[in-house]
């Protein structure tokens, strides 16, 4: 690691926060990339760019069902009869002569004789009396209408997808589109996840006095799944720091990020950031918003002392136990370094200007996310507290549409300010 990389106890700011995470993981950073099917690409990165192998459409096409015909033979008589010299339908092209005047049937995306250049919708033709083989056109067309003009999308040798791009639906569309059906992808992400303390029960067992059930194993497992990595439960482990120590040198050698949560905090039962220290290095560990302030940044050494040079440490994140702060700090520290982690662009946050409904409490120190409903009204976006900014109120970030950024200097929030909010990711939905 460089020397900028010492341990540091100060709140660090959010965007800092971010930068130097997201610094010790590229200085250290391998992607592998792997072959997959398209039909097992979804949500994957792209490990390279991607040219297209064709024009699309291959063959210039129509673009409605109607009649296709050369431009240069519509005369200005409204009462011209146009021959129907045969049919091009989707899948079987017309191989014929068209002679000058005529015209040919085609259907949608069926392909234009190399001769004809326009396309007349059959909603503006007309039979020619009883004569089922040739028709008026009711409306003088413009030249080279509803034709579909070959490599008009697409022409071969065009980039179409960047490495770095994450595979939905419509980019695995377009790369059927292409015949592409095998594709470079980086290795997902493996990410451990445990939850830390006395008083976790899991679901299904029986709570005792001051027990809770732990909710932040399944949500982070859910979130990191949803987002694509490949998760491994680490369970539950007590507020025993050689529990904790042999649980993350058990897991050390077979995941590349661990996320834990509980236990990072200053009480007499908060191990991780001990734990980390004597396992690897921690970097940081507060990190100035609400809520999510204890958050713990640094790496695990792997066991194998032979190729801890060659391979990446075990990147670990120690999240807080609050639920509300394990899914703020997940969203906002986590997830970028998973992007980074996984071949994609880190997106910076998304904020949206909205309005204040009522007043909001704030003190000067913190970044402060607060859950607000979001409304949108002629006058812009209203934001609306939930209620509540007690960070141990899982059900409070459900009814949230999306977190405030209150600047760290700010005050109070009076009704009607000005705000910026962040709408909860994709993830959560
Ligand atoms: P800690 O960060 O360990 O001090 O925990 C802060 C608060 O979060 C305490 O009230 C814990 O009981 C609670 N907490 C810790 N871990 C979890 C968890 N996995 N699920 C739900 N609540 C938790
Ligand atoms: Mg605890």
């Amino acid at each position: 690691m460089t020397s900028t990389m010492q341990p540091k106890v100060s709140m660090l700011p959010l965007p800092e926060a971010q930068q130097r995470l997201l610094t010790a993981i590229r200085s250290r950073m391998q992607l592998t990339a792997t072959t997959v099917s398209i039909f097992s690409a979804l949500d994957r990165t792209l490990a390279a760019d991607l040219f297209s192998p064709i024009a699309v459409p291959t063959a210039t096409n129509s673009a409605m069902d109607g009649y296709a015909l050369r431009f240069a033979d519509v005369t200005l008589n409204p009462q011209q009869r146009w021959q129907v010299a045969g049919q091009s339908l989707a899948g079987h092209p017309f191989d014929g002569e068209v002679p000058p005047g005529a015209c040919i049937r085609i259907t949608t995306g069926a392909v234009m004789p190399a001769d004809l250049d326009t396309v007349v919708m059959q909603e503006d033709t007309q039979w020619a009396g009883d004569d089922a083989t040739a028709l008026f056109i009711k409306q003088r067309p413009i030249a080279g209408q509803h034709i579909r003009l070959c490599g008009s999308e697409l022409e071969i040798g065009q980039l179409v997808l960047p490495q770095g791009t994450v595979l939905g639906p419509l980019q695995l569309g377009l790369l059927a589109t292409l015949g592409i059906a095998q594709v470079s992808v980086y290795k997902k992400v493996r990410v451990g996840v445990l939850s830390s303390g006395d008083e976790l029960r899991q679901p299904g067992e029986v709570l005792q006095d001051g027990d809770l059930f732990d909710s932040n194993r399944i949500m982070l497992l859910s979130v990191l799944k949803r987002f694509g990595c490949d998760v491994v439960d680490l369970g539950w482990v007590r507020d025993d720091p050689q529990a904790l120590r042999s649980l993350l040198q058990k897991a050390a050698d077979s995941v590349d990020v661990i996320v834990s949560s509980g236990g990072v905090s200053v009480g007499d039962a908060d191990y991780t950031r001990q734990v980390l220290s004597e396992l690897g290095q921690m970097d940081f560990w507060q990190v100035a918003i609400k809520p999510g302030k204890p958050f713990a940044f640094g790496w695990l050494n792997r066991s194998d002392t032979e190729r801890r040079a060659q391979i990446p440490p075990v990147w670990l994140f120690g999240l807080p136990g609050n639920p509300v702060s394990a899914a703020v700090t997940c969203e906002q520290l986590l997830i970028p370094a998973l992007q980074l982690l996984s071949g994609q662009q880190v997106q910076k946050p998304v904020l949206w200007p909205a309005k204040t409904v009522q007043g909001l409490r704030k003190k000067p120190g913190r970044l402060d996310m607060q859950r607000v409903s979001l409304q949108v009204t002629a006058d812009g976006i209203k934001a609306e507290s939930v209620g509540t900014d007690s960070s141990g109120m899982l059900s409070s970030m459900m009814h949230a549409d999306a977190l405030t950024w209150l600047e760290q200097q700010r005050n109070n929030v009076e009704p009607g300010e000005d705000i910026w909010v962040q709408p909860k990711s994709c993830w959560w939905r």
